[in-house]
This record gives structure tokens, C-alpha cells and sequence, in this order.
């Protein structure tokens, strides 16, 4: 195995690896694909913003446009005390390849700032985002660069970006940002469009082992935006959750958690899962969450959380990738040995970015869909990415991520052709 305690794992050289493979595969040579293995911008910034007792703090924000062949660049920004540049780079190709995959005209981007903002409090978490716009503002735009929420990144914090950024064009710009309040130009169905993605994920490939979601046993690492939401769907739909977690440890029921309960204790209470008490209801610990017996275990949360450490020790059947890079390229492999099926993040978790779309569309047209226009666009495009990415790996005899990166490739290589070399 490559990776080695000296040197930490740097997921771009993953993705690298996993684009020339792909490249190789499809039996094209560097002049088509290497473009797509180099960002094409990438911004770094250091903004400063006062502080509620009147000091100044200076934060560090990126902004890594990986490639626009597509349409616009298109991705979240996360605020983390983790967030860097080589972090930021593989999350902005990550989105390059899943737009290609999911049928999106938009490219690949992603923002973050360093910080951990639940050390700050309300007022220093606006002025902190509107002092980042201020930053990056000449890099984005509607047509240009288009920001969501990610880690740490709420609907309200999309609102302020939008206020600072249409306050500084002078006009109102709902269509820079997605994920925002539908009072500002939201789209009904984008809060719940990820887990609501991943769900559909793990019905598909229940459904190709002709398995059904009901009595389908669960487990879930997170339980932000991604990962209560498609804990709570799986549930409605009758799928036992066994375990669910966050950044402060997890909570396991071998008769299966009450989700609801668990969603109004985090998200209505603002509590932290390891203070949720309830019968026959035991802590466990993030480590040991992944490694329990389960037939979809969902790691919604941060990446490299699979890796040559734990990867022999997984126990689960399917592995619907909520987060973004959960899995190490290494990892990957183990997991394949072991004949575990792992629907890969951009595939999986490509409902965010779809629902934004769709956002963006409404922006811009200034007319608005209802809830359940948006979820059946929503299935279809995921419907349809799924099974031809599930017919290749099949064809193939690859997995599902090998499979999704050439189908993705092929798309941005096509596209690449016809548009020439320099834009
Ligand atoms: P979020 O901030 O809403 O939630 C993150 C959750 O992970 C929280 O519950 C947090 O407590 C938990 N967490 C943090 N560290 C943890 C750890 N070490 N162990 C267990 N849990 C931990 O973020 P989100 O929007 O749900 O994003 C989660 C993942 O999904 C990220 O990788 C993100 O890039 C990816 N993603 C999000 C979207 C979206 O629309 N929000 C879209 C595509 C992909």
C-alpha cells in the first residue's frame, strides 16, 4: 500500500491516477486529457474581519477553478480549520468529472476558508463570508463561477453571500450562488437534493441485486445536510438505520434508531448526537461505526474516511459515497477485492449539484418549479447516470468509479474536441 505515515495522502494524486486510467481505458492519448489533470485557476486569499471584541483576525480562503469546459465552474465552499489548497484542488476536479457525469452544463470549482466557525459567533460568521466575496468577487459570477453551501456552509450563509455580491454589482444576482433561502431565489427540493441523490443511489443498486430499501439494515457516518437526510428517507422508506454519527462521536440501535427523533434532537434542538439518550440506544465510536456489519453503510461526512487501515475491516455490502472522497485509491482496491460495491461520490453525491442546476436555471429565467418537478427531474438524471455507469462497470468488468471517471472523461474529452485547445 502507498500510503505511509511520512507522507500524508494527498487525494489529487488519487484522482490524477484515477483520470489516467480512465484516459488509458478509453484509449486516449495525453493531448486529450491532460488538461483535466491541472487546474486551470487557482486563488488564494487572505481577507481580514473584526471581531465581536474588536480585534482583527486575518483568514485564509481559497478558490481552485479546475475546468470550465463544460459551462461555468460550479462548487460548494466549505469553512473548516482543515480546509487547504491541495484539499480545495481535488474537491473542485471532483466536480469537474460529476457535472460531466450527471449531464450538467457546468464545470468543476470549489472554495473554502480556514476556519472553524463554531468559534465564532453570528455577526463574525457574517462578516467573515461577506469579507470572502469581497476577496473573490472578481472570479465568479453567474456565468462564470457559481459557489454552494458545503461543510459548515448553510442556505442563510448563501444568503449573505448573495446580498455582498449583488451589493457590490449593484444589481440583485440570485443566480451567483445556489443553495440559497427560497426567499432569495432557492429552489424548493435542493436542501433535501444530496441525501435525497444518495438515496437513489442505494435504491438502484439494491434494485440491480433485487433487493428493496424496506428492511435494508443502515449506517450512517455524519449527520449534516447530506447525512440526516438520507438517513430520514431511507427510513421513511422502511430501511432499518443501525447507526448514525457525527463529529461528535455516534449512536447505535440494533432495532434501528428512531430517525425522526434523532433529526428533531440535532437539527430542531441543536445538540450533539453523543447527548441523545433513548432505550436499548448505545454510543459508539466513529472508528467502529464504519466497520459495522450492514448491507449500505454512508459516509457523509469528510474524506480519506475509508483508507488502507480500515478498508479490510469493512463489513458493509454497498457503499454510497455521500461525502466527497470518503475512499482512498488504495482503499478502493481492498474493497473491490472484497467484492464490496462502492457507487463512487460522483455519482452518489451528484444530487447537490443537479438540484443547483436546476437553482440556477429558475434564476435565470425568473420563473420557479414545484417541489415535485424538481425531486422527478432529479430521479431521472440520477436514474439515468446510474445505469450507464452501472452498464460500463458491467461491461467492462471494472467498478463502478473506474466506470463512472471514463464515462465522465468521454464527455469532457468529446466536448474538448470539438471546442478546440485554448478555452
Ligand atoms: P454538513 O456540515 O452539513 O455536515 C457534516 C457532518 O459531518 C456533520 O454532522 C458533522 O458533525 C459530521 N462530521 C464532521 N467530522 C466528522 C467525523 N470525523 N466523523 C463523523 N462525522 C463528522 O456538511 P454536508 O453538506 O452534509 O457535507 C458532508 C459531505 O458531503 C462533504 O464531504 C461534502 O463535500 C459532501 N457533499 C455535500 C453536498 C451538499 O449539497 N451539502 C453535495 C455534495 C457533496
Amino acid at each position: 500500500m502507498s500510503n505511509t505515515p511520512n507522507k500524508p495522502h494527498n487525494p489529487y494524486d488519487d484522482i490524477v491516477k484515477t483520470i489516467v486510467t480512465a484516459a488509458e481505458r478509453l484509449g486516449y492519448s495525453e493531448n486529450d486529457y491532460l488538461i483535466f489533470t491541472h487546474p486551470k485557476r487557482e486563488l488564494k486569499v487572505s481577507f481580514p474581519v473584526r471581531m465581536d471584541n474588536g480585534d482583527i483576525k486575518v483568514f485564509s480562503g481559497y478558490r481552485v477553478q479546475h475546468s470550465n469546459t463544460l459551462g461555468p465552474y460550479k462548487g460548494g465552499i466549505r469553512y473548516h480549520p482543515e480546509v487547504r489548497d491541495n484539499e480545495v484542488k481535488s474537491l473542485a476536479a471532483w466536480m469537474t468529472f460529476k457535472c460531466a457525469l450527471i449531464g450538467v452544463p457546468y464545470g468543476g470549482g470549489k472554495g473554502g476558508v480556514t476556519v472553524d466557525p463554531k468559534e465564532l459567533s453570528e455577526s463574525e460568521l457574517e462578516r467573515l463570508t461577506r469579507r470572502f466575496v469581497r476577496a473573490i468577487y472578481r472570479s465568479i459570477g453567474e456565468y462564470v463561477d457559481i459557489p454552494a453551501p458545503d461543510i459548515n456552509t448553510s442556505a442563510k450563509i448563501m444568503g449573505w453571500f448573495v446580498d455582498e455580491y449583488s451589493s457590490l454589482k449593484g444589481y440583485n444576482c440570485p443566480a451567483v450562488v445556489t443553495g440559497k433561502p427560497i426567499a432569495l431565489g432557492g429552489s424548493l427540493g435542493r436542501v433535501e437534493a444530496t441525501g435525497r441523490g444518495c438515496v437513489i443511489a442505494a435504491r438502484e443498486t439494491l434494485k440491480k441485486l433485487e433487493k428493496e430499501v424496506e428492511g435494508t439494515t443502515v449506517v450512517v457516518q455524519g449527520f449534516g445536510n447530506v447525512g440526516h437526510i438520507a438517513a430520514k428517507l431511507l427510513y421513511e422508506m422502511g430501511a432499518k438505520i443501525l447507526a448514525v454519527s457525527d463529529s461528535s462521536g455516534g449512536v447505535q440501535c440494533d432495532a434501528g434508531l428512531n430517525i425522526p427523533e434523532l433529526v428533531d434532537f440535532v437539527h430542531g434542538q441543536k445538540n450533539q448526537l453523543k447527548d441523545y439518550k433513548a432505550k436499548n440506544v448505545k454510543p459508539i465510536k466513529n472508528a467502529d461505526l464504519l466497520t459495522m456489519a450492514c448491507d449500505v453503510l454512508i459516509p457523509a461526512a469528510l474524506d480519506n474516511q475509508i483508507n488502507a487501515q480500515n478498508a479490510n475491516d469493512i463489513k458493509a455490502k454497498i457503499i454510497i459515497e455521500g461525502a466527497n472522497g470518503p475512499t482512498t485509491l488504495d482503499a478502493d482496491k481492498v474493497l473491490h477485492q472484497k467484492g464490496i460495491i462502492v457507487v463512487p461520490d460522483i455519482l452518489a453525491n451528484a444530487g447537490g449539484v443537479t438540484v443547483s442546476y436546476f437553482e440556477w436555471v429558475q434564476n435565470l429565467q425568473n420563473f420557479y418549479w414545484t417541489e415535485e418537478e424538481v425531486n422527478e427531474k432529479l430521479d431521472r438524471m440520477m436514474c439515468k447516470a446510474f445505469s450507464e455507469v452501472w452498464k460500463l462497470s458491467t461491461h467492462e468488468k471494472i467498478n463502478l468509479r473506474s466506470a463512472a471517471y471514463m464515462r465522465a472523461l468521454e464527455v469532457l474529452v468529446n466536448t474538448k474536441r470539438w471546442k478546440g485547445v485554448y478555452y
